[in-house]
């Protein structure tokens, strides 16, 4: 046998993981259903749903409809065993939540942010308002069971670390996740930000469309690919960089990337400002003007929304999905910018791409991101192989 065997991956279809993994997506939720769907011993189910039960994971929820004899207990996964506590980092604003383990927000903070202040300050502070979060809710970093940040650039999901990130100036390389050693040591998962926002997208209101494009319109523009059900990341994390699709070839504008013409020198929240100046120096004075109907404003708004159309026609011919959903405070300014997208998508792109495609705005609005970041969370931490660490921690530490 060789040592690939005994590596993560293998999941024991006896462990409590596997059985956790059945009651959460609902396919069994009976003794006899699980014993029945994993192979295992009945006794072996029941000693199993004790240890879950005791680490407080499942519970039980009432009867199943019985013919005749003893009716049979119907155990469900219990979303307040834990917390997960999330940061929607953008590069002017962020969002920051603590969710229950059914990625529902419980308590949550808006605030403006500059990324450019660089990786400590900047996490430091979300550190800080997280505990705060936690403070109203009377609950502490024990309760948490994994940290969930998504950052307006390229990011290695594997380290966690941004990869040359064009428009976060100090963050190429910084280890995330050593910021939150101190006060926990759950995982802490980083991502994309248009990334988490299509994971969001996907599980909360799309979980049929198994092949979605996900664009984030604000002060950069970004995107997330979801292809047969799953999140595309790339070799490196840079997949769905469609910021960098060249647009304008003759533009004057130059982007942070060393290009001419891209997408997001063009047609992002910083580019309307630096064109509009005084009147709207940043991102958010562009949604504000917006958002009033400013002539200049909306103009440079249904322009980008045109712009954006066009790569996402490239894009859409290249991957055929099932719907294109459209987010970002840029797009939610003036709903003319959505119109703009999906009139030049459904121009541009091949009939046979375009003939079944939806083009929509998100359904969770400036919420995706927060919940796709929980579910990133959430599905890592009660995966199957790492249920078991999940016990041993809880063993080992308070439970609540
Ligand atoms: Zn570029």
């Amino acid at each position: 046998m060789g040592i690939a065997s005994y590596g993560l991956s293998i999941v024991e279809p006896a462990s409590p993981g596997s059985v956790l993994s059945l009651i959460r997506s609902g396919e069994a939720t009976t003794r006899n259903e699980l014993a029945e769907q994993l192979g295992i011993a009945r006794s072996t189910v029941v000693q199993r749903l004790g240890v879950l039960s005791a680490a407080g994971l499942v519970k039980q929820a009432g009867d199943a409809q019985s013919s005749g004899g003893r009716p049979a207990s119907i155990f469900a996964f219990d979303e307040d065993a834990g917390l997960v506590v999330v940061g929607d980092l953008g590069q002017t604003g962020c969002h920051l939540a603590v969710c229950d383990l059914g990625a529902r927000p419980l308590a949550e903070h808006t605030a403006s942010l500059s990324i450019d202040k660089g990786p400590e300050a900047v996490l430091e502070w979300v550190k800080a308002r997280l505990s705060e979060l936690l403070d109203d809710l009377d609950r502490d970093w024990s309760d948490v069971l994994g940290v969930g940040i998504g950052l307006p650039g390229p990011v290695d999901f594997d380290t966690g670390r941004p990869v040359s990130p064009p428009a976060m100036p100090g963050w190429d390389g910084a280890d995330v996740p050593s910021i939150f050693t101190d006060t926990t040591d759950c995982p802490v998962l980083v991502d994309n930000d248009a990334r988490i926002m299509a994971l969001g997208e996907h599980f909360a209101a799309r979980a049929n469309n198994p092949h979605m494009i996900f664009v984030k319109i604000g002060s950069g523009i970004g995107a997330g690919l979801i292809a047969n059900g799953r999140i595309l990341r790339g070799e490196r994390g840079a997949a769905g960089d469609i910021g960098h699709v060249v647009v304008e070839p003759n533009a004057a504008e130059i982007c942070s990337c060393g290009n001419v013409g891209c997408l997001d020198a063009v047609a992002g929240g910083w580019a309307i400002a630096r064109r509009m100046g005084d009147i709207a120096p940043t991102p958010p004075d562009v949604v504000r003007l917006a958002r009033e109907g400013h002539p200049e404003a909306t103009s440079q708004v249904r322009r980008s929304g045109r712009l954006v159309g066009a790569a996402v026609a490239d894009a859409v011919n290249l991957l055929n999905p099932t719907a294109v959903v459209i987010g970002g405070k840029l797009a939610e300014a003036d709903e003319q910018v959505f119109a703009a997208v999906r009139e030049v998508v459904y121009r541009k792109a091949t009939p046979v791409a375009s003939r079944h495609l939806e083009i929509a705005l998100t359904e969770l609005g400036h919420m995706a991101g927060v919940i796709g970041a929980a579910h990133m969370v959430i599905e890592h931490v009660l995966a199957p192989e790492r249920v078991g660490d999940l016990l041993d921690r809880r063993s080992a530490g308070p439970v609540h």
